[in-house]
């Protein structure tokens, strides 16, 4: 796995990409459309050796004109070889004639993680699981319930929980003999106590700063369990900044981690997303302080760009907006349009119809057309803003979408408008 976090925005791209693969068929429903996975380490050079032998039996294919289909696929895909650099996490190529377009396509895509299966295919769509299997949730949550008597460590990845391991203390319980003695095995106890704390909070270090890529960590645990646990000196700071909530909960184990689960059913239900949630609650918070740091809207959000005052650009990933360059090719007049991504076909359609307001001939056309995420991104890495795409997966990205236009922005200091 690359060590290499890709950020929301190139994610939310390779999803657009992946959406795009799939809903393409082959022209007349043959199995023409190639896709090949080349995992990391392959040569390309067996990869193309491969190609020309497949290239030789397509011309076998009982119908010709698939026959001809998965030709011109390959020959795509082998004029395109020797430019191709098979890197770290491999390479997922898709060639073919699809139905949308019925011309030749063909995409080449680096995947976020390394590409585990060899694979040609050819069929009446495009193979797109094993890339959709990379961006499925991924953010893992770290999980620990600790008291006395024992701690348990766990993980959740999406619904799945996987319990790491649980260790007992042997610490004896609080006993209520008297007796001159007491005292000192009272004190005993607590050293024994604390250095089960102390062995702990370094296993908890290693567990979910090395050996587990955890995004958040929740702790749970009777009252003073927990809290002595947690101001553990033991407990690294790297890990403290990942502790994300803590909860009461009277058991360890892995009853104490269903306790957990339930408290925090209403904080967690979407974890991997804790993230974006809490740069959504930042921008509420500025905005009811009304200290002027927070906006919305495509035009301010575009004017504090061009200010460089942007410090996160909160873009939902429910927004398509793509603005359109028309250009009338008898009077060369240009005009430009906003529309959405699925609303294209539409617009040409309309514009086919349409006469040029200027000169009245009917000769206007799409000359050009770019996302409003793109134009944004280009102001972006010019100003030192970061785009964080958010899901419309939870709460608070519907929110940002249908209150808040889907478009929001933290700003590093207010601009006078
Ligand atoms: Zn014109």
């Amino acid at each position: 796995m690359s060590d290499k976090k890709r950020s929301s925005l190139e994610l939310y791209r390779l999803k657009q990409n992946i959406r795009e693969l799939e809903a393409k068929k082959s022209f007349t429903q043959s199995t023409s459309l190639v896709t090949l996975y080349i995992p990391p380490g392959t040569q390309l050079s067996d990869i193309s050796a491969k190609l020309r032998d497949e290239l030789g039996t397509a011309t076998n294919i009982k119908d010709k004109n698939t026959g001809k289909a998965v030709s011109e696929a390959l020959r795509s895909i082998l004029s395109r070889m020797q430019y191709l650099k098979n890197g770290e996490n491999g390479l997922a190529i898709y060639a073919g004639i699809t139905d949308d377009t019925q011309k030749l396509e063909y995409h080449a895509i680096v995947p976020p993680e390394a590409i585990t299966i060899k694979d040609y295919v050819c069929d009446s769509y495009f193979h797109v699981d094993h890339l959709k299997s990379m961006i499925a949730d991924k953010d893992e949550l770290g999980i620990i319930v600790i008291d006395r008597g024992g701690a348990t460590f766990a993980t959740i990845r999406g619904k799945s929980l996987n319990i790491i391991m649980h260790k007992d203390s042997f610490v004896p319980g609080k006993h209520n003999k008297g007796g001159q003695s007491a005292g000192r095995i009272e004190r005993g106890i607590e050293i024994l106590a604390k250095e089960f704390y102390s062995k702990m909070a370094l296993m908890a270090n290693k567990l979910f700063l090395e050996d587990y890529q955890v995004s958040a960590i929740v702790v749970g645990g009777p009252a003073m369990s927990k809290d002595n646990f947690l101001q553990h000196p033991s407990l690294d700071y790297r890990l403290r900044e990942k502790i994300y909530k803590v909860y009461d909960v009277g058991y360890t184990g892995v009853q104490g981690i269903r306790e957990l689960l339930v408290r925090a059913e209403d904080d967690l239900h979407d974890y991997g997303l804790i993230k974006e949630r809490g740069l959504f609650q930042k921008f509420l918070e500025e905005l009811s302080k009304d200290s002027g740091k927070a906006i919305y809207g495509e035009g301010p959000v575009r004017k504090a760009l061009e200010h460089s005052a942007i410090d996160v650009l909160l873009f939902s990933e429910g927004i398509e907006i793509v603005h359109v360059k028309i250009e009338c090719s008898s009077c060369g007049k240009q005009f430009l349009e906003a529309t959405t991504k699925p609303d294209i076909p539409l617009l040409e359609t309309k514009i086919k119809g349409t006469s040029c307001p200027n000169c009245k001939a009917n000769s206007l056309a799409i000359v050009s057309q770019q996302l409003l995420i793109e134009e944004f991104e280009k102001l972006a890495i010019e100003t030192g803003a970061t785009i964080e795409v958010i899901s419309t997966g939870h709460e608070d990205g519907l929110t940002l979408l249908n209150t808040f236009t889907g478009i929001a922005a933290l700003l590093r200091f207010p601009i006078n408008w």
